[in-house]
């Protein structure tokens, strides 16, 4: 039995003894979804947890322009939801179910999951990453609304407009630099008085006359109701307080893989990245990896999907070869 929410179908609950799977994925974001399908088409019959966003980061945002295929552009939800048609087409059975634990010590690797256990032959880990937030008043309210944590995606949006940027790294740079092409001015706005970001982006930032800086200086508040339309500053040496007009508000303080279940159990970056060849392989056999989870460089759902298919190829050679030389 299964029913449906926005759209997506959802399967009823699993339960019972631990359920053996050729495939196993984590996450039904662009990654699990496009690894699913591949699996699916090489009817390995897929399972996938979906967790607790289904549709992954993409969901969450309005339209989608930058995904080859949708010249007018496609709702982030809708695309979810045709990501996970077209796996079920073919036979990938997709679980609302939530990924507790995991034993990679040996294979078939164990996962247990709030509505029960899987043993999974291969496993494809494609839990994503979360921008890091602020945790401010207004800036859940108004995500979408001129709150965005991607520059990329959403930069097109504030043709004209002025925007801030929170952050003082390297991506706070690179994005802010990225806005100059669409918004009439791009203030950074840095807790500090000088900025954690190479010297060569700096160099490009305080060049370029649509940049400003504000120093020493933290968001308390995004203002607006229907929308964006201010900052509420907080000097951290005069402790004085502030309103800055804006129409949008990037923030780039970081990103966190959902990695924290697999800690010890597989390889890592400092980061809390899962490392993996151009193959999608990780330190352990069978275990593969896909879209942010594993990237923090390009954070697109074309290039998390991307990475998503070649995982579902490659779980796909790996069981084959064990077929041929058992
Ligand atoms: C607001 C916003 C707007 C964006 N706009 C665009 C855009 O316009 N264009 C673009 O290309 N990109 C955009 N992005 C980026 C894009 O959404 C991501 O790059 C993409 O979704 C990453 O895909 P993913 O599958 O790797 O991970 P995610 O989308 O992060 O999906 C991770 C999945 O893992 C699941 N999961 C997590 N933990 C568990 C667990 N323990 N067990 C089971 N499942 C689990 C989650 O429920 C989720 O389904 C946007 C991102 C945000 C936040």
């Amino acid at each position: 039995m299964s029913f449906t929410l926005s759209g997506f179908s959802i399967p009823s609950a699993n339960t019972g003894a631990a359920k053996h799977v050729k495939v196993l994925v984590l996450g039904s974001g662009p990654a699990g979804l496009a690894a699913a399908l591949y699996a699916a088409r090489a009817d390995l019959e897929p399972v996938v947890l979906t967790g607790m966003e289904l549709g992954g980061q993409a969901a969450l945002t309005h339209t989608i322009e930058n995904y080859p295929g949708f010249p007018e552009g496609v709702g982030g939800q809708e695309l979810g939801e045709l990501f996970q048609k077209q796996a079920e087409r073919f036979g990938a059975k997709v679980e609302f179910d939530t990924a507790q634990g995991v034993d990679l010590s040996q294979r078939p690797y164990k996962v247990t999951s709030d509505n029960g256990a899987y043993l999974a032959d291969t496993l494809i880990i494609a839990t994503g990453a979360r921008p890091n937030h602020l945790e401010i008043p207004g800036e859940y309210e108004l995500t979408g609304k001129g709150v965005s944590y991607c520059a990329t995606c959403d930069g097109w949006f504030f043709k004209e407009k002025k925007v801030v940027v929170v952050g003082g790294g390297d991506s706070a740079l690179e994005e802010g630099l990225f806005l100059t092409r669409f918004a009439s001015s791009v203030t950074i706005i840095h807790r500090r008085d000088s900025l954690r970001a190479g010297k060569v982006l700096q160099n490009r930032a305080f060049s370029d006359p649509k940049v400003k800086f504000v120093w020493n200086s933290v968001v308390k508040e995004v203002v607006g109701a229907e929308k964006v339309t201010a900052v509420k500053l907080r000097d951290t040496v005069t402790g004085q307080e502030t309103l800055l007009e804006t129409d949008g508000v990037f923030i780039f303080i970081g990103h966190t893989p959902n990695t924290q279940m697999f800690q010890g159990q597989i390889e890592m970056d400092a980061l809390g990245y899962i490392t993996a060849n151009h193959l999608m392989e990780t330190s352990l056999p069978g275990v593969f990896v896909a879209g942010e989870v594993a990237d923090s460089h390009f954070r697109q759902v074309i290039t998390s999907a991307g990475m998503g298919a070649a995982a579902g190829i490659q779980a796909t050679h790996f069981l084959e070869k064990e077929a041929t030389s058992a």
